[in-house]
């Protein structure tokens, strides 16, 4: 990579960030297509010192994570209706010092659900209420999927259904809905904790599609327990690549190398699982 006077400046924003694979693949994206720009992790809890610096030195865009996707609305100049309507911030594009603040994460999921499982009228459950969820929930039911959510905290997830209007049951009858596709949305499962599955496996009916929206590890324990009893399977990593595709889009007006985004993701996973 050359960087020079002329090279453009990008990040992530999160707290913690460390554990970002952002980096290597939108490095990687820039260096496949020839852009003169370099993404790095910030990890940062001054929101208002980010949209100073984004604007002073100038920083092109970000990407925004865990947990400052809500908080940086108040921070931006505009917002995209989208993400205006979701309520929540994974992109933030700098045009000629205004911050605009976009949602990728629900394009992201339906481009991943693309082709593997039809929307319209599908019976739909979305496990847990946090950002992704809400992102995952507006998306799916915006393309005419029926949606019902479940929560560990019951409140929060009436409150999300209430906000969508979606259904909602509470965590311990999960199992009550009948759905063709299932969309995990918790930590749960995630490194370094394996072997946790929050879904009872009477629900992995065969023929059913599961997506679960960890990608480390790439294989959850719900992808293995789903594929083993004949559900369709769709990991993290299909939607991590996706929604940041949208962000090099609409950083660069390119289209993203998205083979490659997912080989070099899917090649640092490999080589953690390996080493875990
Ligand atoms: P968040 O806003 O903090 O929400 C976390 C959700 O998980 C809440 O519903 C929370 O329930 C639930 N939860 C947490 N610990 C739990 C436990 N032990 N048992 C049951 N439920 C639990 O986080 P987020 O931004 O939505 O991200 C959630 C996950 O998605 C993270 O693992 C993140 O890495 C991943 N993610 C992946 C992508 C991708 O592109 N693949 C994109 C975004 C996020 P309560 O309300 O009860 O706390």
């Amino acid at each position: 990579m050359k960087i020079d006077q002329h090279t453009q400046l990008y990040g992530v924003i999160g707290y913690p960030v460390r554990h970002s694979l952002s980096p290597l693949m939108h490095n990687t994206a820039f260096g496949v297509v020839g852009i003169n720009a370099v993404y790095l992790a910030f990890e940062t809890r001054d929101l208002e010192g980010v949209a100073n610096a984004m604007k002073a030195l100038p920083i092109k865009g970000i990407s925004v994570t865990i947990p400052h996707k809500i908080r940086i609305i108040d921070y931006l100049d505009d917002l995209h209706p989208l993400a205006s309507q979701i309520g929540s911030v994974n992109t933030v594009l700098n045009q000629d010092g205004r911050l605009i603040g976009y949602n990728t994460d629900a394009s992201g999921a339906l481009r991943a659900l693309k082709g593997k499982v039809r929307l319209e009228g599908t019976h739909s459950l979305i496990v847990g209420a946090g950002g992704a969820a809400r992102s995952i929930a507006f998306a799916i039911k915006e393309m005419g999927a029926i949606v019902t959510i479940t929560n560990r905290t019951a409140s929060r997830g009436s409150a999300l259904a209430k906000a969508l209007g979606c259904g909602f049951v509470p965590w311990e009858n999960m199992d009550h809905v009948d759905a063709e596709l299932i969309v995990q949305t918790t930590p749960v499962g995630m490194a370094p904790n394996v072997n946790a599955c929050p879904i009872p496996v009477s629900m992995l009916k065969p023929g059913i599609v599961v997506m679960d929206i960890i990608y480390n590890p790439l294989r959850t324990r719900l992808l293995r327990l789903a594929q083993s009893r004949g559900c369709q399977v769709i990991d993290g990593v299909s939607m991590f690549v996706h929604q940041g595709g949208e962000q090099f889009r609409l950083w660069t007006n390119v289209d993203p190398p998205l083979r490659v985004m997912e080989e070099v993701v899917k090649e640092a996973l490999e080589k953690q699982d390996g080493s875990n």
